[in-house]
C-alpha cells in the first residue's frame, strides 16, 4: 500500500458531465426541448405551478399544464417556486407555501419527488435554503457564473458555469471537452428559452448543442437530479480502514478512478481497490 489518489469518475468511467437548467417554462421551452432531444442532452427545467398560461409579456408566455408532458418528455422537472416571488423578500409564511405548495403541485403532476429547485431572479438567503431542505429539495440553481467546472460543494447553493449569453460559452465549452480532465469536471449552463426569441440568438444554443453532441463519447449527459443521485450514492460509499475494500450500498453503480484504472464499484458490490 502506498500513497493514493482515488477519483471520482461518472458513469461509464467518464471524467465530463453535462447539464442543462432553464426556467420559468415559457412556450419557447416546446423548441429548446426538442433541440436538447436531438442532440441527446438532458435538462432540468424549472416551473412555476401556480402560473400555467400566465402572460407576462409578448413574448413571455408560460405553458399550460397540459403541455407539459409532451414537451418535456425524457427531460426533469424542478421547481421554481409558485409565483415566482423573490422569496428573501414576501415573509417567512408565504416563501414557506411557494416552495411548499409548488413542490407538491409538480409532483402530483409528474407522480415523483421532485429534485431540484432554481431561486426565482436568483435571490436566497439561509431562511429559504432551510425551508428548500425541510421541503425536501436536494438541489438549488443561483445565477451565479462560476466560469468553472467543479462539481458543487453546497447543492442547496449551486453556482452554475455560466449563463448561455457569456461570450466565453464556446471557449468553456471547448476546454471542457477537449482539455486535460485531472479530475471529475462538470459543464453547467442556463437561461431562459424566451430570450432566443428576444435576441434572436437561437444559433448560440444551437451551436453548443451540436458541439457537445459531437464529443458526446466522452461526456455523461444528465439532468441536474441525476448528478445529485449519482453524487449521493458516491458519498455513500463505505471503505474498509486500509482503504482495500470499497463497499457501494446505494442503488446506483458508482464509478472510480482508482490506482489500477477506472473502476466500477456496482451497486449493492464490494470491491477491492
Ligand atoms: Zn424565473
Amino acid at each position: 500500500m502506498g500513497m493514493r489518489f482515488d477519483t471520482l469518475l461518472f458513469p461509464g468511467g467518464l471524467s465530463r458531465a453535462f447539464t442543462l437548467s432553464y426556467d420559468d417554462g415559457v412556450t419557447q421551452d416546446h423548441r429548446l426541448a426538442a433541440l436538447f432531444r436531438q442532440y441527446g442532452l438532458k435538462c432540468t427545467f424549472n416551473l412555476n405551478s401556480g402560473m400555467y398560461g400566465h402572460k407576462f409579456s409578448e413574448g413571455v408566455i408560460r405553458m399550460e399544464e397540459k403541455e407539459i408532458d409532451e414537451c418535456y418528455a425524457g427531460q426533469e422537472l424542478g421547481g421554481h417556486a409558485l409565483y415566482h416571488s423573490a422569496l428573501d423578500s414576501v415573509g417567512k409564511p408565504l416563501m414557506a407555501y411557494e416552495i411548499i405548495e409548488d413542490k407538491r403541485r409538480l409532483e402530483t403532476h409528474t407522480q415523483r419527488p421532485i429534485l431540484m429547485f432554481a431561486y426565482p431572479f436568483g435571490t436566497w438567503n439561509d431562511d429559504v435554503v432551510e425551508q428548500l431542505k425541510m421541503a425536501g429539495y436536494e438541489g438549488a440553481r443561483t445565477v451565479v457564473s462560476t466560469g468553472s467546472f467543479t462539481l458543487p460543494k453546497d447543492p442547496l447553493r449551486w453556482d452554475p458555469t455560466c449563463h448561455h449569453n457569456d461570450p466565453k460559452l464556446m471557449e468553456l465549452a471547448k476546454q471542457f471537452a477537449e482539455g486535460p480532465a485531472l479530475g471529475p469536471m462538470l459543464f453547467y449552463v442556463w437561461g431562459h428559452a424566451y430570450e432566443f426569441d428576444g435576441m434572436q440568438n437561437w444559433n448560440v444554443i444551437e451551436e453548443l448543442c451540436a458541439y457537445i453532441a459531437e464529443h458526446k463519447e466522452g461526456i455523461w449527459r444528465c439532468t441536474n437530479g441525476e448528478l445529485l443521485r449519482y453524487m449521493k450514492a458516491h458519498n455513500a460509499l463505505e471503505y474498509s480502514a486500509d482503504g482495500s475494500m470499497i463497499a457501494n450500498p446505494s442503488a446506483l453503480d458508482v464509478w472510480l478512478r482508482l490506482e489500477k484504472g477506472a473502476t466500477c464499484i456496482p451497486a449493492g458490490g464490494c470491491v477491492r481497490a
